[in-house]
């Protein structure tokens, strides 16, 4: 059974769950494609903005249920997932009081006549999405796509079939129809194949390279439309006018959240040489008090790593890195007996022949590079296969914002970490993959946007 739940605190299974069957993912499928021909998705859309303003209300109520379903799971911290499932209430709720707005007919003056554009649903929608925060990443692509019209089949991470069946739970118990949002505990081979299926007729996956370049390829092959959030090897760039304290906490959080297994996570520091004796000092000291432990204890401030396999390949990752010449700072293995826990670790001296340069490592392991100016930050910045995030540290707003304009990323922020919210677009470049959640932009990914033209 490829779906379990195993607590990443002390790798105990708690609880397995058998695979969907071919005839209940026919099922799914036919339920789901039934609705978007329904009035539930052709009709008024106010009757899916009532569901998503219940499900946040349902979802804020039950907040410390969901967090510590999250903390057992995966392995999040308990104020984190609190924080998670916080969020999902927002992004309900903003898409309930704005999608009747962004999904108007929007006017385009044409010497050809009366000109406008309609924003219609496409059709059944194949979700596939990461452990790392299992009910943001689930909302992200629930709330657009209901607001729209769009029935969604999702699979989730094998590792979190608690958290998908609590959501699609809520999601039922907020009113929405069946078929609106359907949990299929399935492998990569059926979703492939519900991809090439005639009712489905777009795919969102937010995961690692291998996946999306699965994912992509088969929705390429029957022509239909994807979205990509993928990984990335995000910056954090400390310019020698920065607030240095300021950078250093903000810094810890960017790499430590969610026991560094973010995709906007910091993971690169570039820092100016004139401050980066000093910011390395207080960077290693704010490391050397983290506090290793049970997420669910309100005190641990970092927790274990999602699984045994998640914590080998950073192990293996951070050897290989040292091998080949990187210097370990600080940290380097696996901390605890028992457990997936790996120490803070700070890497310096990486060369541009090491792997660790190209990278993403998925964990508590921060690498810093010293550079002379911001040309050479910028340049170190955008020699990365990623383009997902960044954060850029300086007093001098307008020297930010110009660096700012110059890095390739989806998101760059000043003087805070690569962060979200329900109505900032999310999305990268390169290989860190394309389209855009949240937002006005999000909901537009899986929508007909029509043009209809009067001729006077
Ligand atoms: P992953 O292995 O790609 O898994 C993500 C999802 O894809 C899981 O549901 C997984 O199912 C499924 N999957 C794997 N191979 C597949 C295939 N060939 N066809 C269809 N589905 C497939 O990624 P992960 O290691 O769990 O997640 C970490 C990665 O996600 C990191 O690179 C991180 O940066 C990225 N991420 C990106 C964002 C973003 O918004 N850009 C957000 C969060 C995470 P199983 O669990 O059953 O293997």
């Amino acid at each position: 059974m490829a779906y379990k739940t195993v607590n990443p605190f002390n790798n105990q299974l708690i609880k397995e769950y058998a695979n969907h069957s071919d005839a209940e993912i026919e099922v799914a499928l036919t339920k789901a494609d039934a609705l978007y021909h329904s009035s539930w998705s052709k009709g008024d859309i106010e009757q899916r903005l009532t569901v998503l303003h219940k499900l946040a209300d349902l979802i804020d109520n039950q907040q410390e249920a969901l967090a510590k379903i999250a903390s057992r799971e995966m392995g999040k911290l308990i104020a984190q997932s609190r924080s998670e499932v916080q969020l999902c209430a927002q992004i309900a709720r903003y898409y309930a009081d704005n999608a009747k707005t962004f999904l108007a007919p929007v006017k385009y003056p044409s010497e050809l006549g009366e000109a406008w554009v309609e924003h219609h649903p496409i059709g059944v929608i194949m979700a596939v999405e990461p452990w790392n925060f299992p009910y943001y990443q689930l909302m992200r692509v629930l709330a657009p796509n209901l607001a729209a019209g769009n029935p969604v089949l999702c699979k989730h991470a094998s590792i979190v079939p608690q958290c998908a069946e609590a959501f699609a739970h809520l999601v039922r118990e907020a009113g929405a129809p069946e078929g609106a949002w359907t949990n299929l505990f399935i492998s990569s081979d059926e979703v492939s194949a519900i991809i090439a299926d005639p009712r489905v007729q777009g795919a969102a996956l937010t995961g690692s390279e291998k996946a999306g370049s699965a994912v992509a390829a088969q929705a390429a092959k029957h022509i239909k439309k994807s979205t990509l959030e993928l990984g990335g090897n995000d910056v954090f760039i400390v310019l020698d006018d920065a607030h240095l304290d300021k950078a250093v906490e903000i810094g810890v959080q960017a790499r430590l959240a969610n026991a560094g297994q973010v995709c906007t996570a910091a993971k690169r520091f570039i820092i100016h040489q004139d401050i980066a004796d000093q910011f390395l000092r207080k960077f290693t000291d704010a490391f050397r008090q983290v506090k290793l432990g049970d997420p669910l204890d309100e005190s641990t401030t970092l927790g274990p790593l999602s699984s045994k396999e998640a914590l080998d390949m950073l192990s293996q990752q951070v050897s290989e890195a040292v091998q080949k010449g990187a210097k370990l700072h600080l940290g380097g293995k696996p901390a605890k007996s028992e457990g997936n826990f790996f120490e803070p670790t700070i890497l310096t001296h990486i060369t541009r022949d090491n792997p660790a340069y190209f990278e993403e490592f998925f964990g508590p392991v921060a690498q810093v590079y010293v550079v002379n100016n911001d040309d050479e930050a910028v340049r170190l910045a955008n020699d990365s296969h990623y383009g997902l995030g960044g954060a850029i540290f300086s007093r001098n707003i307008t020297r930010a914002k110009q660096m700012a304009s110059r890095i390739e990323t989806g998101m760059v922020w000043i003087n805070w970490l690569t962060d979200t919210a329900a109505e900032l677009p999310f999305g990268g470049v390169k290989r860190s993959g394309f389209g855009r959640e949240l937002s006005d932009l999000g909901i537009k990914e899986f929508v007909n946007q029509k043009l209809v033209v009067v001729r006077q």
